[in-house]
């Protein structure tokens, strides 16, 4: 494990291993960027460092081998806290099954939104998974102990933009008196839902969407995936680990791609029954499972504006529909393809922005249709400001 189990983001884990070398290890870092891209797995790594008991004055890199080093590896080191939002009913079995599936592979999706039920992907649920008040005061008291047997108390909330303000307020709180020897690390998709006293008590580092060769490389050496399957999963996951990780469980993949076309498919031929069915369904998934099919959704249309353009020579995302994408194009050439990537980005960003998810697939069938016809309607509709478009 080490550093070498993080995937790409060489600028933030250099940042780090410089941070180390000098000595200069912030009491808070802010990692921030899209999820499933290695937020996780440096702070994993980051925490193995600072426990480390051979890396000696200057070291950057844990040595793998020490009592520390094995305890970080498998998750049981007692001065690594981990933290993720929680339901108010998550069992304590539950919780340490998904930090054991953690310890097996930093990238592993145990986050209670996106994956309920650990052990079945299909499963999805409402129930609101957040750090909760009572919670914050039990991390934060963690905080003030010294460490156990460790150089350091390490601390990682990951997702922390889900706090409530109450929440937040509690863990600002703690923030301002931590340990001396005290290192927390928050991660967060959307570090604008944060208050600004924690963000500015946070040194913040971005991580990036991983780029496909990056992801497809991992998926072969890591997880032993065959080369042109991790070369699809690798395109479709739109620069997420995590997310090809869930996709390569091949009947989610299938179902997914399914609900996409049958989308397109319904939107086109304005079959209201059907439609209505898939939506009742595509809300169904929660609104990860809802983003997983969109961000699908939006390869297919890159795809085929690739195909527009690029013709034969085009790297599509969806390899092994080539012919499909390719029908597609030659059957609708008045389709306004930039217009069908906007809005498909356009339901992405209200869906994120928790908009009424079935009015949103309800006026994205309708763009898309008219897209498909050629009209070059880039907007969906604008529920938050904007007046409707005639
Ligand atoms: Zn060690």
């Amino acid at each position: 494990m080490g550093w070498e189990q993080v995937i790409g983001q060489a600028r933030a884990v250099e940042t780090l291993r410089r941070a180390l070398e000098g000595e200069r290890v912030a009491h808070a870092y802010l990692f921030h960027g899209p999820d499933g891209v290695g937020k996780r797995a440096t702070a994993l790594a980051l925490a193995q460092a600072l426990e480390c008991q051979q890396r000696g004055p200057g070291g950057t890199d844990p040595c793998g081998t020490c009592p520390a080093c094995h305890k970080a590896e498998r998750m049981l080191h007692p001065d690594i806290h981990i933290y993720l939002p929680q339901p108010k009913d998550a069992s304590a079995d539950d919780v340490a099954a998904r930090f054991q599936r953690l310890g097996e592979n930093p990238y592993a999706e145990i986050d209670y939104r996106r994956r309920p039920t650990l052990d079945d992907p299909t499963k999805t649920s409402t129930k609101q998974a957040i750090y909760n008040v009572d919670r914050v005061r039990e991390i934060t008291r963690d905080l003030r102990y010294r460490p156990a047997e460790g150089h350091v108390n390490f601390a990682l909330l990951t997702d922390a933009d889900q706090m409530n303000e109450s929440s937040a307020n509690a863990f600002l709180k703690g923030l301002e008196e931590p340990g001396e020897q005290t290192v927390v690390v928050l991660t967060a998709s959307r570090p604008d839902r944060l208050l600004p006293t924690i963000l500015s008590r946070c040194q913040r580092l971005r991580f990036d969407v991983l780029p496909p060769e990056a992801i497809e490389a991992a998926l072969v050496e890591r997880e032993g995936i065959e080369a042109d399957r991790a070369a699809l999963l690798a395109r479709m996951a739109d620069g997420s680990y995590t997310r090809a990780l869930t996709l390569a469980d091949s009947e989610e993949l299938a179902r997914q791609r399914a609900r996409v076309l049958a989308f397109f498919r319904a939107a086109f031929s304005s079959a209201s029954g059907t439609l209505d069915d898939l939506i009742t369904d595509l809300t169904g998934l929660g609104r990860e499972g809802l983003k997983g099919v969109l961000h699908l959704m939006l390869g297919w249309v890159r795809d085929l504006l690739l195909a527009r353009h690029a013709g034969a020579e085009a790297a599509l995302v969806n390899v092994d529909q080539r012919v499909a994408v390719e029908g597609f194009v030659t059957n609708l050439p008045a389709a306004q393809l930039d217009a069908m990537v906007s809005l498909v980005e356009h339901a992405l960003d209200l869906v994120e922005r928790n908009a009424n998810q079935t009015l949103v697939l309800t006026v994205l069938a309708d763009a898309l249709r008219a897209a498909m016809h050629g009209q070059e309607r880039r907007r969906l509709f604008a529920p938050l400001a904007e007046p409707m478009p005639v």
